[in-house]
């Protein structure tokens, strides 16, 4: 077994009626002032927000609002909520909504934690992030896993660079996950949501290290839940146990615990983040639509890799590995179409890109080719670029 460090700190409170314990919750991890962050309006219409509020009130917790982030959230938007978290003194940063907010609620909390220093500087790694005020989630959407994860990701609006940070006080203190607050979501927002689940785990579980059994049996598990679930969701989302296993799903499977003792790869990430950066495009379709040029693309160097997750994944039969990693990716593919995901980028809304376009996606990927992206296969400018014209159809 190969090492590993395993560092999931947050409370989970799941089920029913959880955001009845928003206000205990946000005073047992040192809530007494806190700065409450939402979106652009589902859950104010939910009746979700005066929900929580009143849960603060009943615990002697004194709030104010930041409302207004974004899908792909702008770094404007948390400097403002940074000065507004130290103005009010907050000592507890609650995120009601999805990675958007959380994402949002992350960067706040670091940045009133070191006001002296613009938080964009953590963001491009330029000063390490030591501290960072306390962050509680009530989650309205099973899709990022930032109710658990270490990571945050945010979008100079001012240069289209979108980029995200991992460091353990990313992590929250609490996340409140009724799947009920999932029901209204509108379809596209679903399905973008179950992609980006699995590609957190297939992003994890294709590496170039081997070992850690349990690992690789968690992160299959995962993905058949998502898959038969998926399609359950798709159809009924008011169906509770499909939309309660694909939110489990969807912080399991950020959590790291499906990636324990391998590096991570997350290639297809960066090249989504920068479609997103450049065209405020949904993170969920930006990674369908690249998946499958990636995988032709590298699955040559580990083709047992893509077999195996062919055979215990989607239940493949073909006997030689080349044949059942093939069907293996066209499987997935098919699964996203089922959803009516994309698979390319003529499918997403901004349609098929001229040439010069994906060369800027590629050099700003890979940082004017002074970086390598990627562990299952290291990518350069020019791998970039060829994955980005594969799937340029
Ligand atoms: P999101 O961007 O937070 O929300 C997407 C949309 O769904 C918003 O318009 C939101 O509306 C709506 N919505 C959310 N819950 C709803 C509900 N219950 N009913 C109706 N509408 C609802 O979605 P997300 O996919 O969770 O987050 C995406 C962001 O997270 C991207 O920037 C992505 O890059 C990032 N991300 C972060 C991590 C991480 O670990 N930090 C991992 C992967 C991705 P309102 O605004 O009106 O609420
Ligand atoms: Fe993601």
């Amino acid at each position: 077994m190969k090492n590993f460090v395993q560092y999931a700190p947050t409370e989970i409170v799941f089920g029913e009626d959880a955001e009845n314990e928003a206000g205990r919750l946000a005073k047992k991890w040192g809530g007494s002032k806190v700065l409450v962050i939402y979106g652009g309006g589902s859950v104010k219409r939910s009746g979700l927000l005066n929900k929580v509020e009143e849960e603060l009130e009943k615990e002697g917790i004194d709030y104010e609002e930041l409302g207004g982030v974004q899908p792909n959230p702008r770094l404007g938007l948390a400097r403002e909520g940074v000065k507004k978290a130290v103005s009010f003194q907050a000592d507890l940063i609650l995120a009601v909504g999805g990675g958007s907010v959380i994402d949002t609620a992350k960067a706040v909390a670091i940045g009133a934690a070191d006001p002296g220093t613009d938080i964009w500087s953590f963001w491009m790694g330029e000063k390490a992030v030591t501290k960072a005020l306390p962050v509680g989630v009530i989650l309205t959407i099973s899709a990022a896993g930032s109710e658990t994860s270490d990571s945050a990701v945010l979008t100079n609006e001012e240069t289209g660079k979108k980029a995200g940070i991992n460091t353990d006080f990313n992590r929250p203190k609490f996340a409140v996950m009724n799947p009920k607050l999932t029901y209204t979501l509108p379809k596209y927002q679903l399905t973008c949501g179950i992609v980006d689940i699995m590609m957190h785990t297939l992003e994890r579980y294709f590496t170039p290290v081997d070992g850690n059994a349990l690992t690789d049996e968690i992160a299959e598990g995962l993905l058949r839940t998502m898959i038969t679930y998926g399609a359950k969701a798709y159809e009924d989302q008011t169906d509770y146990d499909a939309m309660s296993e694909i939110m489990w799903c969807g912080s399991v499977s950020h959590n790291n615990l499906t990636g324990l003792g391998r590096p991570k790869d997350f290639l297809c990430h960066k090249l989504g983040h920068e479609i997103s950066g450049m065209f405020d495009v949904a993170h969920g379709a930006t990674l369908s639509a690249v998946w499958g040029s990636w995988a032709r693309y590298v699955y040559r160097i580990d083709v047992s890799r893509f077999a195996r997750y062919g055979r215990r994944v989607w239940g493949i039969e073909e006997e030689e590995d080349e044949a059942a990693a093939v069907k293996a990716i066209e499987k997935t593919e098919d699964f996203f179409r089922s959803l009516h995901m994309p698979v390319c980028i003529g499918e997403l809304e901004i349609g098929v890109q001229p040439d010069e376009i994906l060369r800027k996606l590629a050099d700003s990927a890979t940082k004017g080719n002074t970086i390598l992206l990627g562990a299952f296969k290291k990518i350069n400018a020019q791998d970039a670029y060829e994955i980005y014209k594969a799937a340029n159809h």
